[in-house]
Parts: structure tokens; C-alpha cells; sequence
């Protein structure tokens, strides 16, 4: 797995970059193979949603579940091809088979995203630009700022519901060395990746405090009161045993 090069700058939302990608570019889908391709709550809800499966389904053809080597919490992964280590959804002449789902990080590339408090307390976001050498696009003269290309990239609505999830990982690293039980993993997994899961235990009163009255809810605000319990309800003190 190659390693990132950052650019040393920092970026925020007005700065401009120059870079664009195109299919045709000479370098087209070379970022697709090889990708440590970790899918938030919202990418798994989208990408599943759009390829009709079900969440085992999904799990057993593209990818795997595991605990986080850092988060300590359930994540879904996608599995590179063995032999090519091609993404499974790169379709080598037409590209992304996924495009209008693709994951978050797919969306941002070449850009990584970080969120600070600033001296005020007040949350900042930072960008920094990925250089990879057989990315041809930091060489196209197509100049925007850094706004202009999330929005282009459709990343808004991903930044919303992957920021909830940065709080549920905040709150859970406060306490990392404190094991999870098998259980409460369990439940976890089912509030932020099993949406449909998710619906059949609200249905039949599983999960305390979550009323049958959210299941009139669309699945991603579904998804959103899901992170919400997981961070406000079951990873607290009193829970945790502080
Ligand atoms: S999901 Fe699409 S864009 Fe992302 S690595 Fe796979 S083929 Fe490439
Ligand atoms: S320009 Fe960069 S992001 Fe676009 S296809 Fe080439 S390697 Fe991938």
C-alpha cells in the first residue's frame, strides 16, 4: 500500500488549487487500485443502497467487518481484488461503476480533510493536498478553490453525516483502553451499519429509548439518530464504568 505525501500547506475553503480528473486523463482509475477504501456509516448506507444488497450480502461479496485498530468500533472495509488489487467496482474502460456513490474518501481525493478547534474553541476545517506521482491531475490547468470542488464533488451531504460519526470516534478515544463488550459492539454495528437491521429492532422494542416513531424516518436520518444513540446513550459513564 503506497504512503501519502502531503503538501506542507495548510488549505482552507477559499484557498484555490489547481487539479482536475477526467476520464481520458492519462492516469485514469490508477488511484483505484491498491486503496485502503474504510467506508463511513453514510458511504455503506449509499453504496448499499444503490447496489440493491443486503448488509450481509454486501459484507460477504466486497469487503469485511472489524474493529478499528484506533476507533476501537465496528468498521466496514472494501476488499481489493487479490491479483490485480483493483477496487471490485473499477471497470477498467469505463471507470468508477459506483460513481454516483462513491465513497467520501474516493470524492476528496487529492485532499484530506481535518477539523480543529481553533484558539476561540470554534471548530476550523484544514485541508492538505495528497501528492502522488502517478496522479496526473495536480498538472491540469484547471484552477478552484477548495469549496468549489467539494461542492463538485458532491462531498456537502457526506461531510454532514461523517461528522457525526467523528463524534461518535471522539468519544469513543476518550476512553480507548476501556474494552467494548461483544454485545455492545454488536448493537454498535446494527445502529450505524445495519439500517435495516436497525428498523426490525426499533419494530420489536429492542433498543430502549428508541421509539417505533422513527421508523417513518428516510434511512439516513434513521442513520443519524443511530450514531446519535451511540454516542449520547451508550458510550457514557455510566455505561463505561468510568
Ligand atoms: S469506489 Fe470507485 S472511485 Fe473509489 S476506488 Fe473504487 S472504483 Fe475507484
Ligand atoms: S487524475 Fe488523479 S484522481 Fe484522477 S484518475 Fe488520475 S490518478 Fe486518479
Amino acid at each position: 500500500m503506497q504512503e501519502y505525501v502531503f503538501d506542507p500547506k495548510d488549505y482552507t475553503l477559499e484557498d484555490k488549487i489547481k487539479f482536475h480528473c477526467y476520464k481520458g486523463i492519462v492516469c485514469f482509475n490508477r488511484c483505484c487500485y491498491d486503496v485502503k477504501l474504510i467506508l463511513t456509516p453514510y458511504d455503506f448506507l449509499c453504496l448499499r443502497k444503490f447496489l440493491d444488497m443486503s448488509v450481509e450480502d454486501f459484507v460477504e461479496k466486497y469487503g469485511e467487518v472489524y474493529i478499528g485498530e484506533i476507533t476501537q468500533l465496528p468498521v466496514i472495509s472494501i476488499n481489493m481484488d487479490p491479483y490485480s488489487m483493483a477496487c471490485p467496482f473499477l471497470n477498467e474502460k469505463e471507470g468508477c461503476t459506483v460513481y454516483p456513490v462513491r465513497p467520501s474518501s474516493c470524492r476528496l481525493y487529492p485532499l484530506a480533510r481535518y477539523l480543529k478547534k481553533n484558539e476561540k474553541g470554534e471548530t476550523v476545517e484544514i485541508y492538505k493536498i495528497i501528492r502522488e506521482t502517478h496522479c496526473k491531475g495536480h498538472y491540469e490547468n484547471r484552477e478552484l478553490t477548495i469549496k468549489e470542488y467539494l461542492e463538485e464533488q458532491g462531498l456537502i451531504p457526506y461531510f454532514y453525516y461523517n461528522d457525526l460519526w467523528a463524534q461518535v470516534v471522539e468519544k469513543r478515544q476518550k476512553f480507548a483502553d476501556t474494552p467494548l463488550t461483544e454485545d455492545m459492539l454488536e448493537l454498535i454495528f446494527t445502529l450505524v451499519y445495519d439500517i435495516p437491521g436497525l428498523r426490525k429492532a426499533i419494530e420489536n422494542g429492542e433498543i430502549e429509548g428508541l421509539s417505533k416513531d422513527l421508523l417513518s424516518l428516510p434511512d439516513e436520518k434513521l442513520l443519524e439518530q443511530g450514531m446519535l444513540y451511540v454516542k449520547d446513550k451508550l458510550l457514557t459513564e455510566e455505561n463505561l464504568n468510568w
